[in-house]
């Protein structure tokens, strides 16, 4: 039977919960366990998928099509274990599938209540879809005391008396604040969190405490002992200099191993920790840099493009560069400025988005890159506007657009059943967009002797999708004709997925987002080569 861990926060948010879990599972899957991770998000959305990059950062999409938490992100990179629906759940799916189930009169009458039913809800998901995992492990999102979470709280306390003490542990991660005035670490908000904790029923096993400074001995003492934890379970997470040193950093802190410990296991395996090493180093002695633009909405909200920041900074770990993410607000880029705003810059790029703001910023940016050669990635709305620029500078179609942004526009961009086969918009038929996202995993081939063929080195690829409208297919020859290849293909040969430029060094437009595939020890190759071509710029 699996070995449950929940993961609960104090103090303040934004602790680093989600790198401390994904460090121990990487931890536990070295010391060969089989792990799984998930998170509970207390928000009453139904999922992420609607909410704004501004609001809540990045939407993390998963092989099987789910919208989620960015914190799943994280999980991947760090373990390598692919995420799946069920890892991730909201409030607002707990009460929409209560709320279904009730209507549909599945409770027979009985009134419908936080507890058991929403309860017996989150522990449904806690142990759903489990194989032969050895360890799962639960984050909570938001922080002990809030409203939101105390339903997630009593969930575990109920859960960790269902399976017993022995198949269940609780980790604790608050803050522990240095005061420069005083020149002293202080406790007291750990012990006071943790009061909270108690009061909700849980005592906690671990402790994670986030410092600037080494915590000393006798401020562990203090901990453990108001605190109601053992000695060796005070774990400290004092800032890292790169996320990529957090597993040694738990590491060296025994955190694995108390959690062993406490399940009476030993390890496996020794714990190889020399991939993070290797590549800490890189991270911290990298001089060269590459400076990359991203041109896009939400540039100035640090987590609104997380995987995609990450999978460039793996590119750059891949070909020895620093890469320098320059954030370019797609709204404020005139066509008249873009001379200078991208003079110093080695790459360009355009990741996703929706909506009409700023596309026309984005459009001039493209050009550019086009004339002037300079590597260029466009990804999913990215590529849609790689597809406009041509089609209005290089095939003259003046009003050429996306029916997602103009009604009126001829759509090289649009959905599916909008255009007839002149490529002509049939109005009238794009106003319903629910329920109509490709979202997940979708097979692509690849066109022999293409540029994005000698990148992946496989004539099929498998990536991640998350969009509602696709380029305008019946006007592949048009585009093919003036130097524009459609170099990926849905298998079915209706959906292009990739488009690249004939006479550019490194131009590539992808459909995909391959940012959700990119990690640390793994680089995805198509950033990898996007990168060793600004490298070469
Ligand atoms: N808005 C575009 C679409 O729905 C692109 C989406 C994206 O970039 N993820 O097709």
């Amino acid at each position: 039977m699996a070995r449950y861990i929940f993961v609960t926060g104090g103090v303040v948010s934004s602790l680093g919960k989600g790198l401390s879990s994904a460090s121990l599972a990487y931890l536990l899957k070295s010391q060969g366990y089989k792990v799984r991770i998930r998170k509970m998000d207390p928000y009453l959305n139904v999922d992420p998928g609607t909410m704004s990059p501004f609001q809540h950062g990045e939407v993390f999409v998963t092989n099987d099509g789910a919208e989620t938490d960015l914190d799943l992100g994280h999980y991947e990179r760090f373990t390598n274990i692919s995420a799946k629906k069920s890892d991730n759940i909201t409030t607002g799916k707990i009460y929409s599938d209560i709320i279904k189930k009730e209507r549909r009169g599945k409770y027979l009458g009985k009134t419908v209540q936080v507890i058991p039913h929403v309860t017996d809800r989150i522990k449904d998901f806690i142990k759903g879809d489990i194989t032969n995992e050895d360890f799962v492990i639960c984050e909570i999102g938001g922080t002990v005391g809030d409203i939101e979470s105390l339903p997630f709280v009593e969930a575990i306390r109920q859960f960790s008396n269902e399976v017993g003490r022995s198949k269940s542990l609780f980790i604790h991660l608050t803050f522990v604040p240095f005061l420069k005035s005083s020149d002293e670490i202080k406790t007291k908000p750990t012990q006071h969190s943790v009061k909270e904790l108690r009061s909700l029923g849980i005592q906690p096993d671990i402790i994670i405490c986030r410092s600037q400074k080494n915590i000393p001995l006798d401020q562990r003492k203090k901990i453990s002992l108001f605190c109601n934890v053992l000695i060796e379970n005070v774990i400290e997470t004092v800032d890292v200099r790169t996320i990529y040193e957090a597993p040694i950093s738990f590491f060296n802190e025994k955190l694995d191993n108390q959690v062993l410990k406490y399940f009476k296991l030993k390890p496996r395996k020794k714990v190889n920790l020399l991939p993070w090493k290797k590549i800490t180093k890189t991270v911290l002695n990298t001089k060269k840099l590459v400076n990359i633009a991203i041109i896009g909405k939400y540039v100035n909200l640090k987590d609104a493009y997380k995987s995609l920041d990450e999978a460039l900074i793996h590119g750059g770990i891949h070909n020895n560069v620093k890469v320098s993410l320059i954030r370019i607000e797609s709204d404020k880029l005139k066509p008249s400025q873009i001379n200078k705003v991208l003079k110093n810059v080695s790459g360009i790029l355009i990741p996703g988005g929706f909506g009409k703001r700023g596309t026309e910023g984005k459009i001039s940016a493209i050009s550019y890159a086009r004339k002037n050669k300079i590597p260029f990635l466009g990804i999913c709305f990215g590529m849609q506007m790689a597809v406009i620029e041509f089609a209005r500078n290089i095939l003259k179609i003046k009003n050429a657009g996306s029916s997602e942004l103009d009604k009126k526009c001829y759509p090289v961009i649009g959905l599916l059943n909008e255009w007839n086969k002149n490529g002509k918009l049939i109005k009238g038929t794009n106003e319903n967009l629910g329920g109509t996202m490709r979202l997940g995993l979708y097979k692509a081939k690849l066109r022999h002797n293409s540029l994005i063929k000698k990148i992946y080195k496989s004539k099929f690829i498998f990536e991640r999708h998350r969009h509602r409208y696709e380029v305008n297919n019946n006007l592949r020859n048009k585009f093919e004709n003036k130097g524009m290849i459609f170099s990926g293909m849905s298998p079915d040969d209706m959906l292009p997925e990739i488009i690249e430029l004939k006479n550019h060094p490194w131009f590539i437009g992808v459909q995909y987002h391959p940012e959700f595939k990119s990690r640390p020890l793994a680089p995805h190759p198509l950033f990898s080569s996007f990168i060793k071509a600004a490298k070469l710029y």
